[in-house]
C-alpha cells in the first residue's frame, strides 16, 4: 500500500481557501456530549468541523473549539443556513456566528434548496427561491466574516438555474452532498467537479452504526484485507473520490479510528469492488420538507 497523509491533506477550492480533507460531523450529537467531542477531536488532530444553525449545537461546538486550545486560525468551520432562515440569511448568519463565539466562519452553506416559512416550517416561501438567497449569501461574503459560501443538497437541476442566473456572481465553492457506496451520485458529483465546485460528502459512513453498508461482504473482505475497520474503508473511498468527510461520532475511541487514514490507501482495485455495491438508500430524505429537493436523477 502506498504511504498517504490523508489526515494532512486539503482540497483547494475555487476560492483558493485549502478545506481540510477530514471533519468532524455533529449532526444528532447532544449538546451535552458534542463539546467533549469537538474538543477531543481537535485534540487528536482533525482541523475541520461541521455544524449547522438546525443541529441545535452550535453554543457548544464553540465551546468544544474553544477547550481544543487549538489557535481559531488551525481550524476550519462549517456551518449552515436553516430553512426558515431563507429570507432572513443576515440574521441567520449573525446568529450563527454569535452562537459559535469564533470570529468568523470558514464555510457557510445553504442547508438545503428550500425556503421555509418562518412561522410555520410545512409552508414553503413561494415568492422565495434558493436564487434569492445566494444573492443574500453573495452580500455576507463581502463582510468578510465568512471566507467562502456555498451549497448543500443542491441537485444538478438546482445548480444549472443558480450559475445561469445573471445575479450569480461567486459560483459555489462547495456542495455537500450525501455521498457512500449506497448512495454515490457519481452523476452529480462529476457535474460538480465539471463546475469547480468541491464536493464534501456527508453520511459518509451511511448513518446509523447497523446501516446496509456494514453487511456488504465486499466491505468485511476489503477492510479483513487490509487489516483497517469497514468504517475506515467508506472513509478511505470517499477520500479517493475527491471529497472531503466528515464523519460523525460522540465516541473517543471512533473519532480517534476515523482519523487513522494515514499511510494506506485502497487499491484500484478494492475502489472498483466498492463502486460495485448495488444496494442502495438515503440517509436524508426531503419527506419533512414542503417541496421535493431529491429527485433522483443523480446517479
Ligand atoms: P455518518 O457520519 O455516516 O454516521 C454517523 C453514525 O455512525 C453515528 O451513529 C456514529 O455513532 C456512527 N459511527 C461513527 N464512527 C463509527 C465507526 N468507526 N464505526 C461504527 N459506527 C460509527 O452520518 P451523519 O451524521 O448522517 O453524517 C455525518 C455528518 O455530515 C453529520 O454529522 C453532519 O455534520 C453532516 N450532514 C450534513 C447533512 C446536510 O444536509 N448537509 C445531512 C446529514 C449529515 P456514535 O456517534 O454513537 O459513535
Amino acid at each position: 500500500m502506498a504511504a498517504f497523509s490523508n489526515t494532512s491533506i486539503t482540497f483547494t477550492l475555487n476560492s483558493g481557501a485549502k478545506i481540510p480533507a477530514v471533519g468532524l460531523g455533529t449532526w444528532k450529537s447532544p449538546p451535552d456530549e458534542v463539546r467533549t467531542a469537538v474538543k477531543h477531536a481537535l485534540q487528536i488532530g482533525y482541523r475541520h468541523i461541521d455544524t449547522a444553525l438546525n443541529y441545535q449545537n452550535e453554543v457548544e461546538v464553540g465551546q468544544g473549539i474553544r477547550d481544543s486550545g487549538v489557535p481559531r486560525d488551525q481550524i476550519w468551520v462549517t456551518t449552515k443556513l436553516d430553512n426558515p432562515w431563507h429570507r432572513r440569511v443576515r440574521e441567520g448568519f449573525e446568529k450563527s456566528l454569535n452562537d459559535l463565539g469564533i470570529g468568523y466562519i470558514d464555510l457557510y452553506l445553504i442547508h438545503f434548496p428550500c425556503s421555509t416559512d418562518p412561522t410555520d416550517p410545512t409552508k414553503h416561501l413561494p415568492d422565495w427561491d434558493f436564487v434569492k438567497t445566494w444573492q443574500e449569501m453573495q452580500k455576507i461574503l463581502d463582510t468578510g466574516k465568512v471566507k467562502n459560501i456555498g451549497v448543500s443538497n443542491f441537485q444538478i437541476r438546482h445548480l444549472e438555474k443558480l450559475l445561469g442566473d445573471v445575479s450569480c456572481r461567486v459560483v459555489p465553492a462547495v456542495n455537500q452532498i450525501e455521498l457512500h457506496p449506497g448512495n454515490p451520485s457519481t452523476k452529480l458529483l462529476e457535474y460538480c467537479q465539471s463546475k469547480g465546485i468541491h464536493c464534501t460528502a456527508y453520511s459518509c459512513l451511511g448513518g446509523a452504526s447497523d446501516n446496509p453498508l456494514y453487511k456488504q461482504p465486499v466491505l468485511s473482505q476489503i477492510a479483513h484485507a487490509t487489516g483497517k475497520t469497514p468504517a475506515q474503508i467508506l472513509l478511505m473511498w470517499s477520500l479517493q473520490r475527491g471529497t472531503s468527510i466528515i464523519p460523525k461520532s460522540v465516541t473517543p475511541t471512533r473519532i480517534e479510528s476515523n482519523f487513522q487514514l494515514d499511510g494506506w490507501e485502497l487499491s484500484k482495485d478494492e475502489m472498483q469492488a466498492l463502486d460495485g455495491i448495488k444496494t442502495r438508500f438515503k440517509v436524508v430524505n426531503d419527506a419533512w420538507m414542503p417541496i421535493k429537493v431529491f429527485f433522483g436523477d443523480d446517479e
